[in-house]
């Protein structure tokens, strides 16, 4: 009976491979832990390899992945630690007793070299890419369930950060986040209060400069936020079935457009993959044509050759149904993926749109234009169009139209316009190259590397953690600086920037707002002056090099990042 027991036991707590305990027995531990109340430390760490490994060597192969690491681990842990297993290759370690930051640093330092570290699994030997988070008892939640969750948050961050390995949970957000959050909140409204908006950037004859279609690109007005890039909310969006909302809107919005211009030339959409897989999704864009009396030839698809899945037959259907229609399909960020040539074989489509990467700097880059000459060639051979997207410099122009690259999309012929200017440009017919002025800023002065936080926003107080910013001192009370984020200072807002010697934080207001072309923001603004904040930035630019440079800016930013 006793032993019967004990297997049972066994079976019950124990995972089967690896024989630690199971997700259940150590949130049974876990909740022990909470119920004494004395601090504890939860670190979350995950190998990050399983989902491959079982989809690419087969589950026993994935078991064996399993034992193997976890052996590893165990020789690293603490002898007063437990171990036990959350999921797949994503582990609980669990230490009771209280570490401060040095201590998990270091633990955690000492876990992630399992990174470097060569698994012996069959006759491979696999590499792991460690994650680790950690939430601590009592201050990151009082419940089992809690403090493991947030420690799995924490690990998530820690694996979508680059060069991050661990990350400590903080109840506190960090602005991204806050805007996240305030972005998914209220996007629906945003489409009742009518705050998206589309822009229309040409697609241009290389030679001639006539404009010869357009691509529609959405925009969003947040009250908050200010204008935010689909870069940032598409994805957002996809998350529930507001995209689906949003596309028909694009489609009605686009329809009613190309209605009212006078001389008309074929606009493309974004639409993403997923958009497809609705059932008689065609319906809706051959209801918008007709209601709008366009031609079916006036509105082409993008889709992005990222977003497809190999050979999916709904996918197939969709772009028969879209061919039936008459409406022509764009390959979108075509390059950029890894089964690009494997889809022109599949699916019918009409246009190749070869992704920015290639374009940018093609004149330098033996390979690019390589790679470039080749998608011309086999387009030629399969019938197909060519745009090449993201053209910036003169150089590379020159180079493309010696290719034979017909049409071209990009900032050298023009960025994305505004209804009304997108009708005069057409109305003109043509466009001319234009290299973009880059900025450059007074060499002099040093870069100070601190954090940025929001204190209030709408009146509200709000805690956030910080971003990392450069600062450059401008003269009296004023200052400069530069981050990866937009800061909503349109909105009612308090801003107080924290320097790296750790004293207190001082306010400033700002006063001007620039987009870089790096994709830094630059902000102008004042502080108040004391005889004591001047000797403290003093000391912290006494140490730095000069020369400023935008780039040096955004290197030290997304060092920190
Ligand atoms: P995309 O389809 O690759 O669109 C082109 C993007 O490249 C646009 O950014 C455009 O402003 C930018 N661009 C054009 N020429 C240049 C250039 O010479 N240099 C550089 N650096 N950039 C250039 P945007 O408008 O921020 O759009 C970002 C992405 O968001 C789009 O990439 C597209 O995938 C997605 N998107 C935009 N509108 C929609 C939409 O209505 N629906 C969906 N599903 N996605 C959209
Ligand atoms: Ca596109
Ligand atoms: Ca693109």
């Amino acid at each position: 009976m006793k032993e019967q027991q004990e297997e049972i036991w066994r079976l019950a707590s124990l995972d089967p491979i690896t024989n630690m305990p199971n997700r259940e027995s150590i949130t049974e531990s876990v909740y022990h832990l909470t119920r004494k109340r004395d601090p504890f430390t939860l670190f979350s760490l995950s190998f990050n390899r399983i989902a491959e490994i079982n989809h690419t060597f087969g589950y026993e192969l994935g078991d064996e992945w399993r034992v193997a690491t976890v052996n590893q681990l165990i020789r690293l842990l603490p002898k007063d630690a437990m171990l036990g297993h959350l999921d797949a290759d994503n582990v609980l370690i669990v230490l009771p007793r209280r570490m401060e930051d040095p201590e998990v640093l270091a633990l955690g330092k000492k876990l992630g070299t399992l990174s470097t570290h060569r698994f012996r699994v069959d006759v491979y030997d696999l590499f792991a890419r460690i994650s680790i988070g950690v939430s601590r008892y009592p201050e990151d939640g009082v419940q089992a369930s809690e403090l493991i969750k947030h420690a799995c948050i924490a690990m998530n961050r820690a694996d979508k950060k680059i060069g991050a390995q661990l990350e400590l949970y903080s109840s506190q957000m960090d602005i991204e986040s806050l805007k996240r959050y305030e972005l998914l909140r209220d996007m629906r409204g945003a489409l009742q209060n009518k705050e998206f908006y589309l822009m229309y950037q040409p697609k241009v004859n290389a030679w001639t400069g006539q404009i010869v279609g357009a691509e529609a690109l959405m925009r969003w007005t947040h009250p908050t936020w200010g204008s935010i890039s689909p870069a940032e909310f598409i994805p957002l969006a996809e998350e529930s079935s507001l995209h689906l909302e949003l596309t028909n809107w694009l489609i009605e919005e686009v329809c009613r457009y190309l209605m009212t211009l006078p001389k008309k030339v074929p606009i493309s959409i974004n639409v993403s993959a997923k958009y497809l897989y609705q059932e008689h999704f065609e319906h809706v864009i051959e209801d918008t044509l007709a209601r709008h009396h366009i031609p079916a030839s006036y509105l082409e698809v993008e889709i992005s050759e990222t977003s497809l899945l190999e050979d999916a037959q709904q996918i197939t259907q969709a772009f028969e149904r879209l061919n039936d229609l008459g409406i022509p399909i764009a390959f979108d960020d075509f390059g950029k993926g890894y089964s690009s040539l494997a889809y022109l074989q599949a699916y019918s489509a009409q246009t190749i749109k070869i992704d920015r990467v290639f374009a940018h700097n093609v004149n330098q880059s033996r390979k690019a234009q390589g790679i470039i000459r080749s998608l011309l060639l086999i387009a030629e051979e399969f019938g197909m169009n060519v745009v090449v997207e993201g053209v910036e410099m003169m150089d590379d122009l020159l180079r493309l139209r010696e290719f034979g690259c017909h049409v071209i999309q990009g900032f050298i012929f023009s960025r994305p316009l505004k209804e009304s200017e997108f009708e005069q440009a057409l109305e003109a017919g043509t466009l001319t190259p234009i290299e973009e002025y880059v900025e450059t800023l007074p060499s002099s002065s040093r870069l100070i590397h601190a954090g940025i936080t929001i204190t209030r926003l709408r009146n509200r107080d709000v805690a956030v953690g910080t971003s990392p910013i450069v600062i450059m001192r401008r003269g009296f009370k004023a200052i400069a600086f530069y981050g990866s984020i937009r800061l909503p200072v349109d909105s009612d807002l308090s801003l107080v920037i924290l320097l790296d010697d750790g004293m207190a934080p001082f306010p400033i207001q700002v006063k001007r707002l620039t987009e870089l072309a790096n994709g830094l923001y630059q902000y102008e603004a004042s502080y108040e002056q004391t005889v004591e904040l001047e000797k403290r930035l003093t000391a912290l630019e006494s140490e730095k090099p000069r020369g400023f440079t935008i780039q040096k800016a955004k290197d030290l930013i997304d060092q920190t990042d």
